[in-house]
């Protein structure tokens, strides 16, 4: 039985735990079980990290800019008291111990600033000649949440590539923020047409990648690729 750890967060409202259930399907579908990582900064990621597999990393609002020296600024969002704190743990013990990760949206921001890098804390304001990234999710809004949006390229020689197979890939965008500098252990393997990067990776991990867009919610063969490969490093 693979075992994956997928990390959510919290409903103040109705105070609840939250996940959307489009990550549950993609690992069940794949034959994992997924166990749900409550954003409680006071969890033993050590504990946590001894019984699951891999852990996957899910997207949400913002990372606190202190964590990256940063003072906020206008434009960004909203932060995940407690959140920050345990993804950061559990980002930095999952590197350490060769665990396999896959980080989505939210996810490749705290992979980064977890381990030194920083962050645009608004595309709009602070990338020059930026594309849309943000786009509001839903039926209701502007675009469902599976509909692809921007091209990102990817580098031939990443992980991402032997995986996916293919140097151009569409994705669906619902970010404003973005990784700027680039954490030291880790390599940028995509980029969207005005630069922003799209996916790193840990090149000497074995596997250990975080992407920009949201594959759990796409139905592609892209998608399901990167899935499957995430599950197989977990079964290893
Ligand atoms: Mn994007």
């Amino acid at each position: 039985m693979v075992v994956v750890g997928v990390t959510s967060y919290f409903n103040w409202r109705d105070n609840a735990l939250a996940l959307r259930m489009t990550y549950v399907r993609k690992l069940s579908r794949l034959g994992a079980v997924p166990l749900v990582i409550p954003p409680d900064p006071s969890l033993d990621v050590g504990e946590v990290l001894e019984r699951v597999d891999a852990v996957l990393l899910s997207g949400g609002g913002d990372v606190d800019p202190r964590f990256y020296g940063e003072e906020p600024r206008r434009g960004m969002g909203r932060v995940e008291p407690g959140r920050d704190e345990l993804e950061i743990r559990l980002v930095r013990e999952a590197f350490s111990r060769g665990k396999p990760l896959l980080a989505i949206c939210r996810g490749i921001q705290v992979v980064n600033v977890a381990l030194g890098g920083t962050l645009y804390q608004d595309i709009e304001l602070e990338v020059p000649n930026a594309i849309k990234h943000r786009w509001i999710r839903g039926s209701e809004f502007e675009v469902p949440m599976w509909y692809p949006v921007h091209w990102v390229e990817i580098d031939t020689g990443s992980r991402l590539f032997r995986i996916l197979g293919t140097r151009r890939l569409l994705v669906n965008s619902f970010h404003h923020q973005a990784v700027k500098r680039v954490a030291p252990v880790l390599r940028p393997v995509a980029w969207a047409p005005d630069g922003v990067v799209e996916a790193v990776e840990a090149p000497h991990h074995p596997f250990f990648i975080g992407v920009q867009w949201h594959p759990e919610a796409m139905d592609d063969e892209y998608s399901w690729k990167l899935f499957q490969a995430f599950v197989d490093a977990a079964r290893r």
